[in-house]
């Protein structure tokens, strides 16, 4: 057994941090069962207690008995741009930029094409190796169609900024890199992107909800993210998409569905797009999925960013202080620097896969991206610091005693 210095800090000094968190009210407002330590909300959200009820409501009162009528009655047609009017305030983005629509994937798919045709003189699309798999594929899927004068660029992330040149139409980054927690400044990122006269799209799947994020004040030209994940807003809620104020009037993005069009009820034979941020629709808002982030959004909206990003900065630092002091067996997947670092943790460990199955099966739910990656995520609506200091004992256990060796934890399911 590898021998442990003596532990500097304890559970009291946790337990009494919770007791002097002024967010620590919020808890109660999400279902969380008795028991569970759940540091995965930065990949699926906690429930928030309301969003059953008012979900209820719209699925008996709206759906079963109004039916048709809801569209008019229930604003079910001006959900996408009311909830993108509230997204919009967590990301700093005025009214009429932010519209909520169909998933990161397919949005990021719409943004892209947009990019390419705004800049058709240029052929590089930008992006970062080891960036989240989908923003990866679109890219490609994208320069497959259009030939052989599209090409992505996918380079480590030291290299990135300096590809950028007088050729780039597009550079798209992640915010919060999924597996290290990594986050670029998106300040200069955007300014050094525009300098070349690129257009800068920001994937916000990591960071919204998360901390404090200004786009237009940044000076952001394009922007995706997903719903599911700090927002609360339940699995597969639908995503935002964000084109800046001054780019509305040259975007046009391919998916050019019926809910785009400037006059969808016109039924005209002809495309003609909306000249709002509503051109980024393509078809039939998912009117339940709205129902759900709609209350998420409204919770969300009730904290304080700026003491969000605090709590979670204040915990990402006293997990790794804990795991530097009591874990030698891991390595640090991510920044120490807190203002580099969003709001998750990764350690590095070759069995990480089954050390993270030992760790649920106590109900401390983090999660494993392969190949060695386990992820904490701080999600400071619902985490305590006591559930900092459980998870951390329960790895010291799990670690020293090697009860991650065993054939339950070993076997690989489908989803990590
Ligand atoms: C979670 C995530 C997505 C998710 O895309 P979906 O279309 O909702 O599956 C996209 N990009 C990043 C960076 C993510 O973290």
């Amino acid at each position: 057994m590898t021998q442990l210095s003596p532990p500097k800090l304890d559970r009291s000094q946790f337990e009494l941090l919770d007791q002097n968190d002024s967010l620590a009210p919020m808890r109660d407002k999400f279902s969380l069962e008795e028991g569970l330590i759940y540091l995965d909300g930065n990949s699926l959200g906690v429930l928030p207690k309301a969003t059953a009820d008012h979900v209820s409501q719209v699925i008996k009162r709206q759906w079963g008995v109004d039916l048709i009528r809801s569209w008019n009655s229930h604003h079910w047609m001006q959900k996408p741009t009311q909830l993108g009017h509230k997204v919009g305030r967590l990301i700093g983005a005025d009214v009429g930029q932010t519209i909520v629509c169909d998933t990161t994937s397919v949005n990021i798919f719409k943004l892209a094409a947009a990019a390419i045709k705004m800049r058709p003189d240029r052929s590089k699309l930008i992006t970062e190796t080891g960036n989240f798999a989908t923003d990866l594929y679109l890219l490609q899927g994208l320069a497959k169609l259009l030939g052989d004068h599209i090409e992505v660029i996918a380079l480590p992330r030291d290299e990135v900024l300096q590809a950028v040149d007088e050729d780039t139409a597009l550079v798209l980054l992640t915010h919060v890199h999924f597996k290290t927690g990594s986050m670029w400044d998106m300040a200069s990122v955007t300014q050094i992107t525009q300098a070349q006269g690129a257009l800068m799209m920001w994937d916000l799947s990591h960071s919204v909800g998360a901390m404090p994020i200004e786009l237009d004040q940044n000076n952001a030209d394009l922007a995706v993210g997903c719903t599911y994940k700090y927002l609360n807003g339940g699995p597969g809620a639908p995503a935002f998409v964000y084109v800046a104020q001054r780019h509305l009037s040259q975007f046009e993005q391919p998916l050019t569905g019926w809910l785009g069009h400037a006059k969808p009820f016109d039924f005209v034979d002809d495309y003609q797009g909306a000249t709002g941020i509503e051109q980024a629709m393509c078809g039939t808002p998912a009117v339940l999925g709205n129902a759900a982030l709609e209350v998420a959004l409204d919770l969300m909206l009730s904290a304080d960013m700026a003491q969000v990003r605090r709590k979670s900065q204040h915990m990402g630092q006293l997990f790794i202080e804990l795991i530097q002091q009591r874990c030698p067996w891991f390595e640090l997947g991510s920044p120490t620097n807190p203002e580099q670092r969003g709001s998750q943790v990764s350690l590095t460990h070759p069995q990480g896969y089954a050390i993270m199955q030992a760790l649920i099966a106590r109900n401390i739910v983090g999660d494993f991206r392969a190949p060695n990656n386990l992820r904490f995520g701080f999600t400071p609506l619902y985490l305590r610091y006591v559930d900092l200091w459980d998870c951390v004992e329960a790895l010291v256990d799990i670690m020293s005693t090697e009860s991650w060796n065993q054939p339950q934890f070993l076997k690989q399911q489908a989803v990590t």
